[in-house]
């Protein structure tokens, strides 16, 4: 594996416009991007802390994965994300050392990054993304 830093960390919250000013006004961090991702039945706000980001997730429907998480468990942690480089190699080690993946093939988060998440069981408890920043090569 090639990890290079926490890329994010994905906090599920009821509401972005109630969540955000907690942030901005009493940590004083600006949110610097609002972005829907419509597949993932999300909005997310995005705060910068260093290399590494927060990513507050709202969900846009009850039956997506935001919506259900915080049914199931309230507000939190949602996911950790890793910065990987050559994402799809890095997939494939996994596989073949018997973790479970979510998504075999990456797909497009927010930002514009390459994504995929690893499977809870394989990483005891947590659901882990890796992501890659493929834009700018
Ligand atoms: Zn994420």
């Amino acid at each position: 594996m090639n990890l290079s830093h926490i890329e994010h960390i994905g906090i599920a919250v009821k509401s972005l416009q109630e969540a955000i000013p907690f942030w901005e006004e009493k940590l004083g961090i600006p949110c610097y991007k609002i972005e829907e991702v419509e597949e993932q039945k999300v909005r997310t706000a995005f705060f910068k802390i260093g290399a590494s980001k927060i990513e507050l997730l709202e969900s846009t429907d009850p039956e997506g994965p935001i919506g259900k998480f915080i049914e199931k468990r309230g507000e939190g942690i949602h996911h950790l994300a890793l910065a990987v480089s050559n994402i799809q190699e890095q997939l494939d080690e996994l596989e073949s050392k018997d973790v479970v993946l979510i998504d075999k093939k990456p797909r497009k988060g927010a930002e514009g990054l390459d994504i995929a998440f690893l499977h809870p069981k394989s990483t005891h408890g947590i659901l882990l993304e890796l992501c890659e920043d493929n834009q700018n090569k």
